[in-house]
C-alpha cells in the first residue's frame, strides 16, 4: 500500500439518484463492503469515504454521495451534504440505473461542468437487454458530448462483482484524471547537491514527537532533488550558519520565526518560508502575493475573513484566531472585523459582510485543485486572498525578501503595490 498523503490522493466523487448503484459501484471498486447497501433508497445517508490503492490509477480516495433526489427536509439536507462533496473531488462519476437520465443528473453535469471537474457517466444496467440499450445510447443519448466518457456495467453483485465487469470503469476513470502535475516544492531551487537550511522551531505550538507536514515535505523533496539538507531549530540557527564552510543557497524558515531570521541571515542568502513555498505548491504564488499587498490597504472596522481548512482545538494564542487578526489589526492601524470560518469545505462568501479580503491557512489537508477551487472563488467575489504566512512576512516588513526567490510573485507584489499607492492617490 502507498502511503501517499490525502491532498495527493485522487478524490473520485459517486453522485446519482438514491439507489442507482452508487454504493454497490464504491463496494465493487474496492472489493469490500465499505457503504451499506440495501435496496431500501436513501441507505446511504452521509457522504463515505474509502482510502484506497485502484490499479491502475494508483492511491484514490472514493467517495460515495447520497442521492441527489431526496425528498423532505432531511432529504434535501442529504442532498447539500452530496453537493458539498463537489469541492473535494477532482473526478466525478454520474451512476445512473438503467438510463435514467433526468433533471437531478443534468443539474449536476451543469455543476461539475461549471466547477470545471472532469465527469463521466456509469450505467448500471439491471439485465443484458438493458447492458446493449445504454452502450448504444453513447453520451449523445443524454444530450452530452460524445467527450464525455460513459462506462456501463452490472454492479448488482457489490463487492463481489466480478473485477472484468469494472474494467470499464477503470478505463473511463483513467481518460478523467486530470493531468496537471504539482510543481516541486523547493528542489528547483537549489543547484545540484545545493546547500539546503530549514529552520524549524519547536515550541510549545509545535506537534509533540513530529514535525509538521510541510517541513516533512520539505525534506523529502530536498533528497529527491540530491539536495544536502540540514535542520535547525531557531536557537540552533546561529551555531547552525557556522558549522558551514559556505553559506546555504536557500533558507526556509517557519514565517512564525521570520523577523529574527532574517535579521540573522546576510541578505545576499535566499531566505523564503515554507508558507510562500505551500502556496506555490498548492495554488497560484502569484495571486497570494497581490493578495498579501491588499492587506496594506485595509482600514479600522474593515471585515476580514480568516479561513482554516481543517477543524482544531484552539491554543491559547491561537494564530487563526488570534494572532493573525493581531498582525491585520496593526496592519491596518485599528481593530478589524475577523471572521474565522474553519472546516474542511469551503464556505460561501457572506456578501452582506463585505468582506476586504481573506487569509487562509497552508491548506496543508488540500490538494491543489482544492486551494486552487478556492482561490478562484475569491477571485471571482473580487475578494483579495493571501495565506497566514505571507500576511505574517508583510506585517514583519521582510515580504518582498522572502518572495525574492520568485520573480514572477515578486513582480506581482510590487505592481499590486503600485496600483494600490495609484488608487489611495486618487482617492
Ligand atoms: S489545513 Fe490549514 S488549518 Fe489544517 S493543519 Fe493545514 S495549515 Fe493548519
Amino acid at each position: 500500500m502507498s502511503d501517499a498523503r490525502r491532498p495527493q490522493r485522487l478524490h473520485i466523487g459517486l453522485f446519482g439518484r438514491r439507489n442507482a448503484g452508487k454504493s454497490s459501484l464504491c463496494n465493487a471498486l474496492c472489493g469490500q463492503d465499505a457503504a451499506l447497501v440495501s435496496p431500501v433508497p436513501g441507505t446511504t445517508t452521509d457522504p463515505v469515504e474509502k482510502v484506497m490503492e485502484l490499479a491502475p490509477l494508483g492511491p484514490v480516495v472514493l467517495l460515495d454521495t447520497p442521492g441527489l433526489d431526496d425528498a423532505g427536509e432531511l432529504g434535501a439536507q442529504r442532498v447539500a451534504r452530496s453537493l458539498r462533496t463537489l469541492e473535494e473531488v477532482d473526478v466525478a462519476l454520474i451512476v445512473l440505473e438503467n438510463q435514467l437520465w433526468g433533471t437531478p443528473e443534468r443539474d449536476l453535469a451543469a455543476l461539475l461542468k461549471e466547477a470545471d471537474v472532469p465527469f463521466g457517466i456509469v450505467c448500471n444496467c439491471r439485465d443484458e437487454a438493458a447492458e446493449q440499450a445504454a452502450r448504444g445510447l453513447g453520451p449523445e443519448g443524454f444530450a452530452l458530448p460524445a467527450s464525455v466518457p460513459l462506462a456501463v456495467c452490472r454492479l448488482d453483485g457489490g463487492a463481489t462483482t466480478p473485477a472484468g465487469a469494472l474494467d470499464c470503469v477503470r478505463e473511463l476513470l483513467v481518460r478523467l484524471r486530470p493531468q496537471e502535475e504539482e510543481p516541486p516544492l523547493l528542489r528547483d531551487l537549489l543547484p545540484p547537491q545545493g546547500r539546503l537550511l530549514l529552520v524549524c522551531p519547536q515550541d510549545g505550538s509545535a506537534p509533540r514527537g513530529r514535525l509538521i507536514m510541510p517541513q516533512v515535505q520539505a525534506i523529502r523533496d530536498a533528497l529527491d532533488g540530491d539536495a544536502l539538507c540540514l535542520v535547525a531549530t531557531d536557537k540552533a540557527l546561529g551555531a547552525a550558519l557556522n558549522s558551514l564552510r559556505e553559506p546555504p543557497q536557500l533558507i526556509v524558515c517557519d514565517s512564525q520565526v521570520i523577523a529574527s531570521v532574517a535579521a540573522a541571515v546576510p541578505p545576499d542568502v535566499p531566505l523564503t518560508t515554507f508558507s510562500v513555498l505551500m502556496a506555490r505548491l498548492k495554488g497560484d504564488l502569484p495571486l497570494l502575493a497581490r493578495g498579501a499587498a491588499a492587506l496594506r490597504g485595509l482600514c479600522p472596522g474593515d471585515t476580514v475573513l480568516v479561513q482554516e481548512a481543517c477543524s482544531h482545538h484552539p491554543q491559547a494564542d491561537d494564530i487563526g484566531r488570534v494572532k493573525i487578526p493581531r498582525l491585520l489589526a496593526r496592519l491596518a492601524g485599528g481593530e478589524l472585523h475577523c471572521r474565522l470560518l474553519a472546516g474542511r469545505h469551503w464556505q460561501d462568501y457572506d456578501a452582506v459582510s463585505r468582506p476586504r479580503a481573506v487569509v487562509h491557512c497552508g491548506g496543508c489537508t488540500l490538494s491543489r485543485r482544492q486551494m486552487t477551487r478556492r482561490l478562484l472563488t475569491a477571485q471571482r467575489a473580487h475578494l483579495p486572498m493571501t495565506n497566514y504566512g505571507m500576511a505574517i512576512s508583510l506585517a514583519q516588513g521582510v515580504l518582498e525578501r522572502v518572495l525574492s526567490p520568485f520573480p514572477e510573485a515578486l513582480a506581482a507584489y510590487r505592481e499590486a503595490c503600485l496600483d494600490l499607492n495609484a488608487r489611495a492617490g486618487h482617492a
